[in-house]
């Protein structure tokens, strides 16, 4: 039955925010903070506030402290303030330790706090449910919903209930129609409804390209004496080779914990690159495996960061709503942190909206949210970076941070000139693939089960499930391209960028008759697929809701 036809019931609100992120939790505060009457809702896909929560996280309370100034005395999990900054550049048997007086101010972490961003949003759903407003976890936003003047004018939720074959089942009950004066996507890196609006709305017109990186993350539960509360470290270099964007970091924090991840830019040439194993690989360095050894590995994730920054932003308002946060992309890529801007702009576009609803306006552009972020600290803090990803991705590595980091020094002296005017990004991620011909075979060590891991009890550490009878929710626009085209010509890249195995190509006994092979139930939602794929067959929907990784404070 085609989704028009289905008797759907419908519900009304003020605003609708879709995604329990930072941004969409601090736009919904912040609109019950300056108009309490409105009604606000806010629809989120995991089962709970956090569930599809990733982050290093190191966090900038910069906008914190404009949402809710006393966040310490009312209990905000921000516990581990940062009291040592290393930054190392890593050779395969060796590091030189970078002297933090090198490092342009705006990289320093003082005042920063180690934390679970997961933990920060499920505090903060408390914080907005004790405002009113309504949290609806496990409901995704599956579609947007038009009026007649072509304005969005709400989002419909996914249906529960379809089989993999698209039929009824018998506890099929439809997704209810949410309907609102204005809709916020706040739904992180490669949202996707927002997907769907800047190509409706045009809105990345006279933009760069988004560019995106993929974050692999573990949580570790180190030895006592390996444990030193409030350190962070980054890494670059070791094990990418120089052409290719990324790096690592380590934030030591609470009870014993370490968060360590690491994080290939996308823009990688080479097919045959693994961002999954780089990272085990990592993890075996000498100036890393220590502080592993007598641990034990007790989270993993995956998900995409946003690293376009400034020249990437596309306009943030279309007839009806706005994005905000990461759905825009306002990662501060140097410094690894887009939270706090994702908290800023969703205030700043709640506020648009609230002033709007009360002058008795709908489903309009909220320019005054566009103009905002303009005169932002956000704004500032994007500009004053933004050739660093260009500089690394043109120059390499050694010398694209040696250049990032002198840009930085500039504009940070000059108040946001540089030498190298705004550079350019140039093509997408999935357009940076070359061939598998062009490109070397990456042998990876096999893991050995202490520090390094298969992918499987991996993704088993990420508590993923999804409902199995259910249509595939990775859609490909035409299913005889990974075999007929990615296979012969990419290798089909498909089977080591998903850090979630859930890509596989499969041969018959003889070795012959490839098949692409897809294992929905284990995605993690990271949308690295939807990013990456050479050949932008793979779209990424919302699967049935409550779906996906079921993190615990990552
Ligand atoms: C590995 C890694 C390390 C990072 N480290 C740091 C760091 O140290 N410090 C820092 O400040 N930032 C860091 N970041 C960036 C930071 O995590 C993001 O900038 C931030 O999470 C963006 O917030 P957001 O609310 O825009 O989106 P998200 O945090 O991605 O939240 C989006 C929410 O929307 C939900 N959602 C998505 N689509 C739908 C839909 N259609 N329907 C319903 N719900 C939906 C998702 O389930 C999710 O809960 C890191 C990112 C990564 C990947
Ligand atoms: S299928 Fe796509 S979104 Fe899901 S884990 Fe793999 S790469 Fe990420």
């Amino acid at each position: 039955m085609a989704a028009d036809d289905i008797a759907r019931e419908s519900m009304e609100y003020d605003v609708v925010i879709v995604g329990a992120g930072p941004a969409g939790l601090a736009a919904a505060i912040r609109l019950k903070q300056v108009a309490p009457s409105l009604s606000v809702a806010i629809l989120e896909k995991g089962s709970e506030v956090g569930a599809h929560i990733l982050s290093g996280a190191v966090i900038d309370p910069i906008a914190l402290n404009e949402l809710i100034p006393d966040w310490k005395a009312q209990g905000a999990p921000l516990e581990t303030p940062v009291t040592k900054d290393v930054f190392l550049l890593l050779g395969p048997a060796g590091e030189i330790n970078l002297p933090s007086f090198i490092m342009p101010p705006l990289m320093s972490n003082h005042g920063n706090y180690i934390a679970s961003l997961g933990a920060l949003c499920k505090w903060l759903a408390q914080q907005a449910e004790a405002l009113g407003v309504e949290i609806y976890p496990g409901f995704p936003a599956a579609a947007l919903l038009y009026d007649d003047a072509g304005a969005v004018k709400g989002v419909q939720v996914g249906d529960f209930g379809v089989a993999r074959d698209g039929n009824h089942k018998s506890d099929y009950t439809p997704g209810v129609d949410i309907f609102a004066k204005y809709t916020l996507i706040a739904e992180g890196a490669r949202g996707s409804l927002a997907k769907v609006l800047l190509s409706k709305f045009e809105l990345s017109k006279g933009k760069q390209p988004q560019k995106f990186g993929i974050g692999i993350k573990e949580i570790w539960e180190v030895a006592p004496d390996n444990h030193k509360p409030g350190m962070i470290q980054h890494t670059f270099g070791w094990p990418l080779d120089d052409k290719t964007g990324g790096g690592s970091f380590m934030y030591h924090y609470g009870e014993r914990l370490v968060s360590i991840g690491y994080v290939v830019h996308l823009n990688y040439k080479n097919p045959y690159l693994s961002p999954f194993e780089e990272f085990q690989r990592f993890k075996q360095h000498p100036a890393i495996r220590p502080v592993l050894e007598g641990g034990k590995r007790i989270a993993y994730g995956a998900r995409a960061i946003t690293e376009g920054g400034f020249q990437s932003v596309p306009k943030l308002v279309f007839p009806g709503g706005a994005l905000i946060g990461c759905s825009a992309g306002f990662v501060n890529v140097p410094r690894i942190k887009g939270s706090h801007n994702a908290m800023k702009t969703g205030m700043l576009a709640a506020e648009a909206a609230a002033a709007a609803i009360m002058a008795g306006r709908q489903r309009d552009e909220l320019v005054a949210y566009e103009e905002s972020y303009r005169s932002s600290h956000v704004f500032r803090d994007l500009k004053r970076v933004r050739n660093v990803k260009p500089l690394w991705s043109k120059f390499g590595t050694l010398l694209g941070v040696a250049l990032g980091g002198f840009d930085m020094w500039t504009t940070t002296i000059l108040g946001g000139w540089s030498f190298f005017g705004t550079m350019k990004h140039g093509k997408t991620d999935a357009a940076a693939t070359e061939p598998a011909a062009a490109q070397r075979k990456i042998a990876y060590p096999k893991p050995d089960g202490v520090i390094s891991f298969d992918r499987l009890s991996s993704v088993y550490l990420s508590n993923t499930n999804h409902e199995e009878d259910q249509p595939v929710h990775l859609q490909l626009k035409d299913p005889t391209i990974p075999i007929r085209v990615n296979l012969p010509e990419y290798a089909e890249p498909a089977t080591r960028y998903c850090p979630a195995g859930v890509y596989e190509v499969l041969y018959d006994e003889q070795g012959a008759n490839p098949r692409f092979q897809i294992n929905a139930q284990n995605c993690v939602h990271c949308k690295t697929c939807d990013i990456k794929d050479p050949s932008q067959n793979i779209n990424w929907v919302t699967p049935e809701g409550g779906g996906g990784p079921n993190y615990q404070n990552m």
